[in-house]
């Protein structure tokens, strides 16, 4: 990190609190509270081992005001210091509260640029200069080449730059899916733990089982082991959904590297070398770079780009509440109760769930995408708002109106259907547009699109639904968009 790297270890103070507020700003998961404070405890332990001064305010030691600002003053006088450094924050919202330091504080604060990106802001700046769109396959090309992943001299390895269309296969029936590697609480967690169920008895989500991994050790022997055992078949089924098995063959990365226990170009130089090596196939090898390399750091590079004005998007103007269900699981709607029921328990759900299932729900019902973004922030281990917000507003809600996503993620039950097993276990009909029993996916498809015609009409790639709706039959249109309202009145 840029702000260690430079400090001087036999001069300078390390600075780690464990601030209320940033407890509370959204209702976070319970198992998010305690991942990053343990992480944060196993870091300062390992700083001190190695010869640094660490003064690490606990949430309940004696004093602590609760606020950024509140502590940051109350070190300044502890170690009567004079001038802070720090590495930047991934958030707009701390950005601001840090640059009203130096006058509140009345000390000389210097913000270093965070080097866990492998493109800066300012890199990010100067590729976006002067393009009328802002691209992923276009970044995502800049980054290969800059970084030399699978590529053979100038051109991609294999001859192709994207798989995706090899990466979508829904899950066959029967198939042995390796479950991620688990690691028991140590003492130090198990005081995390204790403190969080009590602090935070009412917040979201289930606090045990906690078996993640919490230092950079163990995040690489996590990481290792999807390597070993899951990454082969990544790529196949990166899309695939099922309810017996909510990690299928993903990686469960993005915690450890967002939190910065795992390092994104040694993660994928790793995977390289299983591909290299021919331990994996190529589709699932790029399938993974793509996503740490490609989309990670587009959305990082969008959400500074864009802020803040970014944040207050809502290109359909939708304004409905977040259905309660999001909160309690409880939803007559298999593939929602499926989702959501993992999200309480683990604090995770893979892509496609978070995209095509609760963020396509929100968007077809018209739930305002403040609250949604609100939602994805507080719900998931991996959540920070430099990569959830885009995520939420651009990719999932197209609330942008097209920044991020050339076309809205808005599909019927059918796509559901497709990639998962969900249905089969459901009370409402995939296959019905209309009625009682019909799939509320489908009728807020349709009702979605005709609602949204005035927005979406001009974007050659929604012309085919459009065709399919205007050869509809008209009894059927109204139908339809009498079942959407009565769903987004009272989401089932
Ligand atoms: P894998 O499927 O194993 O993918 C490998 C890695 O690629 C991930 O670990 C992650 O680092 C990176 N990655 C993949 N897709 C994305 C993406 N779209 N954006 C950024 N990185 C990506 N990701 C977060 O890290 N934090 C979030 O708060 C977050 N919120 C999201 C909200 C919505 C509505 C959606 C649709 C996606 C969101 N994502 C977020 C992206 C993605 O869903 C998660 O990164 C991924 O599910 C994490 O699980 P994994 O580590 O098993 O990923
Ligand atoms: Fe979800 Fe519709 Fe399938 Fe039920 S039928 S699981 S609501 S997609």
């Amino acid at each position: 990190m840029s702000s260690l790297r430079r400090a001087d270890r036999r001069r300078d103070v390390v600075l780690m609190a464990e601030i209320d507020e940033e407890t509370r700003y959204v209702p976070h998961h319970r198992k998010k509270i305690a991942f990053i404070f343990s992480a944060m405890r196993h870091f300062a332990a390992e700083l001190e081992a190695s010869g640094w001064t660490v003064d690490y305010v606990k949430l309940r030691s004696r004093g602590n005001t609760g606020s950024f600002r509140g502590e940051v003053a109350r070190a300044l006088k502890r170690h009567r210091a004079e001038s802070l450094l720090l590495t930047a924050p991934g958030e707009w919202r701390l950005t601001e509260e840090i640059a009203a330091w130096p006058q509140a504080l009345g000390v000389d604060v210097e913000v270093l640029a965070d080097d866990r990106f492998l493109c800066s802001r300012a890199d990010f700046a100067d590729w976006a200069e002067g393009r009328k769109r802002l691209r992923l396959e276009d970044f995502y090309r800049m980054m290969r080449r800059k970084t030399g992943l699978l590529m053979d001299k100038d051109g991609p390895v294999g001859g192709r730059w994207n798989f995706d269309r090899d990466n979508r296969k829904p899950l066959p029936r029967r198939l042995d899916i390796p479950p991620p590697k688990t690691f028991k609480p140590d003492r130090m967690t198990a005081e995390v733990l204790d403190l969080v169920e009590r602090a935070f008895p009412d917040n979201f989500g289930a606090l045990a089982p906690f078996r993640l991994a919490v230092t950079r050790r163990q995040a690489v022997r996590a990481f290792d082991d999807f390597i070993e055992n899951r990454l082969a078949l990544f790529g196949d089924y990166q899309d695939a959904m099922a309810g017996h098995s909510p990690y299928l063959f993903h990686s469960l990365a993005s915690m450890h590297i967002n939190a910065g226990l795992l390092d994104p170009l040694a993660v994928c130089k790793k995977v390289e070398r299983a591909y290299r090596r021919g331990r994996v196939p190529l589709n699932a090898a790029e399938g993974f770079i793509r996503q740490v390399i490609g989309w990670r750091e587009f959305v990082a590079g969008i959400y500074w780009h864009e802020m803040p004005a970014y944040r207050e998007s809502n290109f359909f103007a939708h304004h409905r509440p977040l259905p309660e269900f999001y909160w309690t699981g409880e939803t007559e709607m298999a593939c929602l109760a499926a989702a959501i029921g993992q999200t309480r328990d683990a604090a995770y759900a893979h892509h496609i769930q978070r995209l095509m299932v609760t963020g396509n729900f929100a968007m077809l019902a018209g739930v305002d995408p403040a609250s949604v973004h609100e939602w994805y922030l507080a719900v998931y281990l991996d959540a920070y708002e430099w990569v959830e917000l885009p995520n939420t507003l651009g990719m999932s809600q197209y609330a942008d109106g097209g920044t991020l996503a050339t076309k809205p993620y808005a599909a019927s039950g059918r796509y559901i259907d497709k990639m998962s097993d969900y249905c089969g276990e459901c009370r409402f009909d995939v296959k019905k547009r209309s009625g009682a029993d019909a799939c509320p996916f489908n009728a807020l498809y349709w009702d979605f699109l005709a609602r949204n015609r005035s927005k979406l009409k001009d974007n050659r790639r929604m012309a085919l639904v459009y065709g399919t709706w205007d050869r509809m039959a008209e009894a059927e249109q109204r139908a339809i968009r009498r079942t959407a309202r009565a769903i987004r009145k009272a989401p089932p």
